[in-house]
């Protein structure tokens, strides 16, 4: 852990002029906040780092630009919500580019053990770490507007499990907007699947039709990095995510 991050911890967090500079020069997705949300940026940024650990591996090494970069994508959901949301976990493990997992997948009603291998450019784990590919973040911070950014793709996924299961169900207490989440998001998964059924084009990621949870994680990333694709492709959930992540519920 570099000097300031660690005095950050104890004393009131903030992160130094130059480092904050480099992020918004870096994140071109930080060019649509306005100078209020980027001062409530820099806070949650600064409480971020100084409550994840961030680790490189396999020859990795973060400095603390890399830090600062991935903190300010991982804080842009965070902005108008809870910081609690994010989750009791504490690490940030960054791989050099994509990593290999193993899966393992047992069907209880023939007893069969499927297992094979993924590269992955991040994951979530379920009250554990999130991994990353940090060549799949630079090549985000290369083509900022594009619907994709690993970063917050799996921010997304730890605000969804901050909502109990990893279903695609933020914690949203009221419970008649609960229920409208849920109508708007099947109906556009449903619809999602049936494109791909019927092997027409997606106006978004196909990933986005794996599950509930991959909806969720996937329609973030548009509506930070091409929220006007968003908002063409799929108005109802644009409309929804715009007051949940705007802190609206
Ligand atoms: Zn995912």
């Amino acid at each position: 852990m570099f000097g300031w991050f660690r005095r950050l911890a104890a004393s009131s967090p903030d992160i130094p002029d130059a480092l904050w500079a480099l992020a918004r020069e870096r994140v071109r997705l930080l060019d649509r906040l306005d100078d209020d949300e980027l001062a409530r940026l820099r806070a949650v940024v600064a409480r971020f780092l100084a409550s994840r650990n961030l680790l490189g591996v396999q020859g990795l090494e973060l400095d603390d630009a890399m830090r600062v970069i991935i903190a300010a994508q991982a804080s842009l959901p965070l902005l108008h919500l809870p910081f609690e949301w994010l989750g009791h976990w504490h690490d940030v493990v960054v791989y050099p580019g994509e990593f290999r997992v193993r899966r393992t997948h047992h069907d209880s009603d023939t007893q069969v053990v499927t297992e094979w291998e993924d590269d992955l450019a991040g994951e979530a784990w379920e009250s554990g770490p999130i991994i990353l590919s940090w060549a799949d973040i630079e090549r985000d911070l290369e083509a900022p507007f594009e619907g994709f950014n690993v970063v917050i793709h799996e921010i997304a996924h730890k605000i969804d499990m901050a909502g109990g299961a990893s279903d695609g169900m933020p914690p949203i207490r009221d419970r008649a907007v609960r229920r409208r989440w849920r109508l708007v998001m099947q109906s556009a998964f449903d619809e999602l699947n049936r494109l791909l059924d019927e092997e027409q084009e997606t106006p978004i990621d196909p990933y986005a039709a794996e599950a509930p949870d991959e909806f969720f994680a996937t329609v973030s990333e548009y509506y930070f990095s091409a929220p006007k694709v968003l908002e063409a492709a799929l108005p109802d959930v644009h409309a929804e995510f715009t007051r949940f992540y705007r802190g609206g519920y």
